[in-house]
């Protein structure tokens, strides 16, 4: 079982309790994590860390602790669980409070750090790809909720990732209130047209993944052709390839977009390419970042 790191000590899972008047189950009032522990290497930890620093602040939520004390509180739930390849989730609610809504009576935070292991998507779909569908419901608009608030409220993915596992697939890729592509319900998506990697940009409704990004880095990197600009459905159709990223799905091929074929119904030769710098990046001699 795992031992949990919660406002400064470990304890175990059965002891790491929150009240029932806490506004983070009350309320979603709160805001997350999700990173990746790889070879014992936290995977992008500053990169997550100030992500959730971000969150709170947009939410007016102080964090009672330094990004340091954050890292080490991470750093210390991964040594005591003891294992070289985990996931680790970093919760911060508004804490113990009435039921009115108003955030300001409620006095101090709870910040909890989950050691667990995580295993999205079935692991033969790395070689095969897997389908998608586009979501009949749209992403919450950004002026009505910003989507780089990583928050405790997930409910427009929730509630999209019930019509994907209805129809039988594992993610749907939504719409913005504009029409343009945005991302699915826990990831982000790319797709790749006569050799250009195209994802949507900030502005098109996303969490700007911290995965995209490293994709991003990598083509820069290696020279392949990169842009963020907003697209349609009817282009994600038309790519070459698609594919999705997230923490927990790394780089997925897509390769049926409503039981539209994409390319040749296989995983492409730029997402291999892109999947294997990153299992490099992220192997055993990966260099720390
Ligand atoms: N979009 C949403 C809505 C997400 O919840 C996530 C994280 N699961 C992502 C994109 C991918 O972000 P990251 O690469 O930082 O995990």
């Amino acid at each position: 079982m795992p031992t949990i790191w919660m406002n400064g000590q470990l304890v175990s899972d059965k002891d790491a309790k929150v009240s029932v008047f806490d506004h983070g189950l009350l309320y979603g009032d709160g805001c997350f994590e999700g990173i990746r522990v790889y070879n014992g290497r936290i995977f992008k930890m500053t990169a997550h860390l100030e992500r959730l620093y971000n969150s709170a602040e947009k939410l007016t939520l102080k964090i009672p602790y330094t990004i340091e004390q954050m890292a080490d509180a991470l750093r210390e739930g991964v040594e005591a669980n003891g294992t070289a390849n985990a996931y680790i989730r970093p919760v911060v609610t508004r804490g113990y409070g009435n039921l009115g809504i108003n955030p300001f009576q409620c006095e101090k935070p709870e910040v909890i750090v989950i050691t667990a292991t995580i295993q999205l998507y079935p692991q033969e779909l790395y070689a095969t790809g897997m389908k998608i569908i586009t979501a009949k419901r749209p992403r919450v608009d950004r002026r009505a909720l910003d989507p780089s608030i990583k928050s405790l409220n997930y409910l427009n993915n929730i509630l999209t990732k019930i019509e994907a596992v209805k129809a039988g697939v594992h993610e749907a890729v939504m719409l913005n209130s504009e029409g343009n592509v945005s991302e699915c319900t826990g990831d982000n998506i790319f797709m790749i047209k006569d050799g250009e990697v195209i994802t949507p940009p900030p502005d098109a409704g996303i969490l700007v993944g911290i995965t995209r990004n490293f994709v991003l880095q990598v083509c820069r990197e290696t020279g392949i052709p990169c842009s963020e600009r907003n697209f349609k459905i009817e282009d994600l159709k038309a790519a070459d390839e698609v594919f999705l990223t997230g923490t927990a799905a790394e780089i997925m091929s897509v390769t049926h977009i409503d039981d539209l074929q994409i390319g040749d119904g296989t995983p492409g030769p730029v997402t291999r390419r892109l999947l294997g710098e990153f299992r490099t990046r992220t192997g055993e001699n990966a260099p720390e970042d």
